[in-house]
Parts: structure tokens; sequence; C-alpha cells
């Protein structure tokens, strides 16, 4: 069933062909959980069959966070919220984009309708699931990209930040990027942290020793 790491569990069957993205689902609470990107238009139904063999109703699905509005991430969004009647984080200059207001009109595809945001997020941000996570900003790849950490155990789930190539680890989608010296920026804050497990929308986890790669990555000399 994928659990990869305790109560984070990696859904299963979203991809139509020719597509790896991943969509993370972590346990809050007995009953309650949240959900970390939406997958592209119509991985709703893969997201919820999936919880489903988990033995999770929708209802159980408080939350959707997005790490930002490309549509690759945003796609099931809105009828996943629908049907799950989850809040939807995002942060404040996602959110405007995702809403619409005004339309996106950088690199990457954008949400097809505006989708409502819940709770507005800024830097810092602590969010109640999957056992306390913290929002941090990380501007770049689009202006209000945002990436979530779990201090106690140590991951980070990157969205397009950051992505594994085979076994290499990269920025994020740079023909997709607004603006990479900002994206660097990013990535050299947050590798910072201490880490052992990088989830990547693109590429998939890695569960241990995966900060070593970021600060190569990320950090000068
Ligand atoms: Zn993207």
């Amino acid at each position: 069933m994928a659990e990869i790491l305790p109560g984070v569990f990696q859904v299963e069957g979203v991809d139509p062909p020719g597509w790896t993205t991943h969509v993370y689902l972590l346990r809050d609470a007995p009953k309650s959980y949240t959900v970390v990107d939406a997958g592209l238009e119509g991985a709703d139904d893969a997201i919820l069959r999936y919880a489903a063999g988990l033995g999770i109703a929708p209802k159980e699905i408080r939350r959707i966070l997005i790490t930002h509005l490309h549509g690759d991430h945003t796609g099931g969004l809105a009828r996943l919220r629908e049907k799950t009647g989850a809040r939807v984080y995002a942060h404040w200059a996602e959110a405007s984009f995702l809403e619409h207001d005004p339309v996106y009109d950088g690199p990457g595809s954008k949400p097809p309708t505006p989708v409502r945001v819940d709770e507005r997020l800024s830097d810092g941000d602590r969010i109640d699931a999957g056992g306390g996570l913290i929002a941090y900003h990380t501007p770049g790849h689009t202006p209000g990209h945002t990436v979530f950490y779990q201090p106690e155990r140590k991951y980070l789930i990157t969205g397009d930040l950051l992505a594994y190539h085979g076994e290499e680890l990269a920025l994020g989608p740079e023909p997709y990027s607004l603006h990479l010296p900002t994206m660097r920026l990013s990535a050299r804050r947050v590798a910072q942290l201490s880490i052992d497990a990088l989830l990547t929308y693109h590429g998939g986890p890695r569960l241990a020793n995966a900060g070593a790669a970021l600060r190569k990555l990320a950090l000068p000399g």
C-alpha cells in the first residue's frame, strides 16, 4: 500500500501513461488525512480510490495542501475539494492565481478553471497536518511556490522546487520555471534544514540520506 514513511503514503494509480507525478497522503490522526497536491485532471478519482483501499472515506480527507498552481498539481483539485469537503491551503500569492485573480501568465499550465483557496499561507506557517508541518515559501518555479517540512521526521515535500532525474537531484522542471536564480536561492535556503527524506513530485521520493544530495546541489563550495 506504499506507506513510504510512518503515516506517509505515496498515492498509486494517479498517472496517465507517460507521466510520473507523486501525490502524497498524510495521516494526521485517526480519521483525519491530508493530501499534498492534486495531480492532473481526473486524479481526484484515483486519489479517492486509493484512499478507499486504505479504508479512508472521502470526508476523512480534511485538507489539501498545494505547492503551486501548475495544472499537473491542481488538475484534480476542484473536484477533490468538492467531493471531500476538504479545506485547500496555498501560499497567498499562489492562491490569487489559483482563483484566477489575476490569471497567471508565467510558464507552465494553469488551472483551467478558478479554484477557491480556503487558507492563505505565509512563510513559516505551521499546519496541523501529518504530525505538524511548516510551510516554507520557496519562490522561483512560481511566485508563491511552497514546500512542506516535517521537523521530527525530517522529511521535505518539495513540489517542483526539486526533482529527481533518475538518481540525480536537480532543480524542478526548468522550462516551466519562472525565475531560476530565485529558485536557486530557495533551494539554498531549504538546504539549511535537517533532512533525511526528500519527497519530490517528479521523480518521486528518496527516503534516506537525501539531505547530503540537496546540500551538494544547493550550497556553494
Ligand atoms: Zn510546476
